[in-house]
């Protein structure tokens, strides 16, 4: 049976993942250790990449997810997609460079309808948190969001018929699209991403609701893995190889930790090679408190005063990528991978991101949005200062991406506000919410679907 556990990066301790939604460690609520990750352990050391199954659940193996899997068909879950690169390589003289795309691009039959690896990531979490109350009444998902966690929400709580709250900075809003009507909850928050997680914290608190813990959520992390598991164990489009470098554009960083969880995966596998592959994480300056902590060789994020912080984030392009407390410090954490992995940080500007962005169009053929132009720049710089050899064996993942597409070809609706509201205002959002609508045990049970081995059913 597919069963995993849930062990802490900092004392080692192991938790049943099927024994209730956990985000910490015992020894670190109490005060006994600092923070830190969980990471799951899964009972199989080689994956079996199960072909039948919908979405990301091809790498059930390897997922937080227990023996259960979600399928909203006739709505269908994305995958995550990987081809070699010829126009970029022979641009910057790599002769090795794969691209993991996590987009929409119809030509290439990819159809990430909400454009980015946010789906990966909410195709986990959801059976990740379901499964911790089987039998029983859950609460509905609350998600804070710069946008593409959001939306991603907001598709497949749709499909699955699930009631949603979204807390989702004003700036965000724009992210909220999908090709038919939904109708979440949102509250719009005047203020940036952060204010928007620590509204939707209050409110939570309030409400007796369970926060999902963004990059606390092993589910979270899990999904977003499947784009490095894809890359190297997809028996069509993996290379069947760990690569030298990954390079991804990061706010919060949750997705460049997964994609280092995903690697130490592999490497336990064994059939995949040993080498440990370095993780390379860009961000768009002036906003770029990872690259300036990573630089500056800190044990934690150098703090910023919310005013200075409030001016780098409006002056950022890629909106995304703003997170304002990224876990670096924490075991498990940024600081961690980077050090393991001895990767490295990169900045990159506005000027750079738009350039970045023409270029993957012209030589790649598809628009990307600004965070995954900023990965695209990231790579420039290390070709450029020698970081990475032309032999070495790249994976630059580009989240975001075909929008110009997929607004064009058919039909694009807007998700609504419910309400907008100043950041902690938190009279405002109760006096609008009411009670929650929770999620009944007979619900869930027909949303977990259960593989056993390769048997569906
Ligand atoms: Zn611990």
């Amino acid at each position: 049976m597919a069963s995993f556990l849930l062990r802490c990066t900092r004392c080692g301790k192991q938790y049943d993942g099927g024994g209730g939604f956990r985000l910490r460690c015992d020894d670190e609520v109490s005060g006994d250790h600092g923070p830190a990750l969980l990471r799951p352990v899964y009972e199989r050391k080689q994956i079996q990449v199960r072909m039948e199954l919908p979405g990301i659940f091809k790498f059930a193996d390897w997922l937080p997810t227990g023996p259960y899997y979600i399928d909203p068909a006739p709505a269908h879950l994305g995958e995550p997609y990987c081809y070699r690169s010829t126009g970029l390589a022979r641009r910057l003289g790599l002769e090795n460079l794969h691209i993991a795309f996590s987009g929409y691009w119809p030509e290439r039959k990819l159809n990430l309808v909400t454009r980015t690896f946010k789906e990966f990531e909410v195709q986990a979490s959801i059976p990740f948190f379901l499964q911790s109350f089987l039998g029983r009444e859950a609460p509905p998902f609350i998600i804070a969001s710069a946008g593409n966690t959001a939306n991603s929400y907001n598709y497949h709580t749709h499909v699955l018929g699930l009631p949603l709250y979204l807390f989702v900075p004003e700036s965000g809003l724009g992210n909220l699209l999908l090709p038919f009507e939904t109708h979440p909850v949102i509250v719009a928050v005047e203020g940036d991403y952060t204010d928007a997680i620590l509204l939707a914290d209050e409110i939570a608190d309030r409400c007796e609701l369970l926060r999902d813990g963004g990059v606390l959520n092993a589910g979270r992390r899990g999904g977003m893995s499947a784009v490095m598991l894809n890359a190297v164990a997809h028996p069509t489009q993996g290379t069947q190889r760990l690569f030298d470098h990954y390079f991804q554009a990061v706010g919060s960083a949750s997705g460049a930790i997964a994609a280092w969880e995903g690697v130490q995966l592999l490497l336990g596998d064994g059939r995949f090679g040993d080498t440990v592959t370095q993780i390379h994480m860009a961000q768009n300056a002036p906003f770029a408190p990872i690259f300036k902590a990573w630089k500056e060789g800190r044990k934690d994020l150098v703090p910023v005063p919310a005013e200075e912080a409030h001016r780098q984030v409006a002056a950022v392009t890629a909106g995304v990528l703003t997170n304002r407390k990224p876990p670096f410090g924490p075991a498990g954490g940024i600081r961690d991978v980077l050090a393991e992995s001895n990767g490295a940080a990169w900045e990159v500007s506005n000027e750079q991101l738009f350039h970045g962005a023409r270029m993957f169009r012209s030589l790649e053929g598809i628009d990307i949005g600004p965070a995954a132009a900023v990965a695209v720049q990231a790579l420039c710089q290390a070709v450029e200062a020698g970081r990475v050899n032309p032999s070495d064996s790249i994976l630059l993942h580009i989240t975001g991406g075909g929008r110009e597409i997929q607004y064009t070809e058919g039909k694009v609706c807007r998700a609504r506000p419910t309400l907008r509201v100043k950041p902690g205002d938190i009279a405002s959002v109760l006096a609008a919410i009411g009670k929650p609508e929770p999620i009944s045990a007979e619900r869930i049970s027909r949303i977990l679907h259960r593989y056993d081995g390769a048997t569906r059913h």
